[in-house]
């Protein structure tokens, strides 16, 4: 007697959820378990873990030979998360429990070897792609139940066990009722810059190149000696940002589900995140990679919100060196045997930088113990691609003790929030005939093309050598997050001359 048993899976290849067909036929031969369609090593493992779930979950496992096969095979397939499909579709193509309830389920989940369900990551991208196919319904572990319910349409069970879910299928077993769920695991849920700028003292400087940063979705580069309170100010600007659309929400909360970072009771990701990589950490750990299904790395767990390098000239040129990706494409691929893996990763880069390795050149400079060729290596680490992508430069000099008194004085985030908000749909407004949204995304050519603007300064300051075309565009680009934050239409003579003091400041690769 031969049986068939058919259900779904999906297989992530980044963000993006493909449908597999797993169908399982029972053949009166020779007993023998194959699995077919599986490139990835990983997936052979899931045929022993099948089998001692199966045994777990009292259920004889059937004599008879076994193919599993799942389609697409040209697909690439990573991960555990295909187990609780095989062992349904054998189970179903065995008369273990309903071949037509089986059939109608997609079903996602690792099993462990005691017959537990165990959570999976990337649960929201996978049901929203089952979703998407015509396949509303689908079992997912216990674990991943909250976090599969925030997906529009999808009718989710959550099953603790194998035997529960062959249960809800018609299986004639007695209840498990003791067992504990498996929770899933969340390395951290992404961090929202919930401190408030009112903490900061003085630094009036700073927390205006934080604003305009902010208003125009520029990148922003912070030179000062060390305990200045860069960091401080780097973690209050997601606080300033508005919040995501909820396209962007959506995308965002799939990154962080997909790299294990996501807390479901949370619901949807709705502000922008922050990342604070150290300086020691690995092209892996910033681009994404790992063995199986890729999880995505800092730059883009901090899509749609700020990826702060804290010492950045410390990190490795190799790591400085992928941020260019992301930079020009607002996006990352990891390459596999198998096919690539995209991640989007379109963020706000914030650097900090000491103004020379010993930290002690500012003011004079008197105590400082570098070399000027030690000083010109230091940042050379910065300079090409990546400092040419920073618009906003900003010298953080230490507090005085004037500034010290009015502690706490200082603007709130909800007060810089509101100017941020408003300058950024005027500048909405002004570029909805354009493929661009803020003013960071405006390139050079077009900016240089509006008539109107008084750049008698720029022309000046390139014919001397002291800008370059890049620079002059940078300076364009603040000069009209300038006029959105100012209110006015387009740029006079006080944006110009201000965002050239903006952009000269920190006086790196100006
Ligand atoms: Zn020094």
């Amino acid at each position: 007697m031969t049986g068939l048993g058919r259900t779904t899976a999906v297989a992530l290849v980044g963000l993006t959820g493909h449908v597999v067909e797993v169908e399982a036929h029972l053949a009166a031969s020779v007993p023998g378990f194959t699995l077919v369609g599986l490139p990835d090593a990983s997936l052979a493992e899931s045929r022993d873990r099948v089998r001692a779930a199966v045994a777990s979950s009292g259920v004889a496992w059937p004599q008879r030979r076994i193919t599993v096969n799942l389609s697409p095979a040209a697909l690439p397939k990573a991960g555990a998360a295909f187990d609780l499909a095989v062992a349904v579709a054998t189970l179903a193509g065995a008369g273990v429990c309903d071949a037509g309830r089986v059939a109608a389920s997609t079903h996602l989940g690792e099993l462990g070897l005691d017959g537990r369900l165990r959570p999976v990551r990337g649960v929201l991208p996978a049901v929203a792609a089952s979703v998407a196919a015509g396949r509303p319904d689908v079992v997912v572990p216990f674990g991943n139940l909250e976090e599969a319910r925030l997906v529009p349409g999808a009718d989710v069970v959550g099953a603790v066990t194998l035997r529960d879910v062959l249960r809800r299928h018609g299986a004639d077993l007695a209840p498990d009722d003791d067992v504990v769920p498996v929770p899933a695991e969340h390395v951290g849920p992404p961090r929202a810059g919930c401190a408030d700028l009112s903490d900061v003292v003085g630094q009036e400087d700073a927390r205006w190149a934080l604003e305009v940063a902010a208003a125009g979705g520029h990148h922003l580069l912070m030179v000062g000696p060390p305990g200045t309170g860069k960091t401080m100010l780097a973690s209050r600007l997601p606080g300033i940002l508005p919040d995501l659309a909820e396209s962007e929400a959506v995308e965002v909360t799939a990154v962080h589900s997909v790299s294990g970072t996501f807390r479901p009771t949370d619901g949807l990701v709705r502000r922008p995140p922050f990342e604070d990589p150290h300086h020691t950490a690995t092209p892996a750990a910033v681009v994404g990679g790992g063995s199986g299904l890729p999880r995505p790395g800092a730059a883009s767990r901090a899509h749609r919100g700020v990826l702060f390098l804290d010492e950045a000239p410390e990190f490795s040129p190799r790591v400085l060196q992928t941020l260019r990706q992301p930079l020009e494409q607002g996006e990352l691929v990891i390459h596999r045997a198998a096919g690539s893996a995209r991640f989007p990763a379109r963020f706000q880069l914030v650097l900090a930088a000491n103004p020379c390795p010993c930290g002690r050149a500012t003011g004079k400079g008197a105590d400082c113990s570098c070399t000027s060729l030690e000083r010109r290596r230091y940042f050379s680490r910065l300079s090409g691609p990546l400092l040419d992508r920073v618009d906003v430069q900003v010298e953080v000099l230490p507090v005085t003790r004037v500034h010290r008194a009015s502690a706490g004085t200082g603007e709130s985030t909800a007060a810089v929030a509101d100017r941020v908000r408003t300058a950024r749909e005027r500048a909405r407004r002004r570029l909805t005939a354009t493929p661009w949204r803020s003013n960071a995304e405006v390139p050079g050519s077009w900016l240089r093309r509006q008539t109107g603007v008084p750049v008698g300064a720029l022309d000046q300051a390139l014919g001397r050598g002291a800008l370059s075309l890049r620079g002059v565009d940078r300076v364009l680009r603040v000069a009209w997050t300038l006029a959105d934050l100012a209110g006015r239409d387009a740029p006079g003579h006080e944006e110009v001359g201000q965002a050239l003091l903006l952009r000269t400041r920190g006086q790196v690769g100006a």
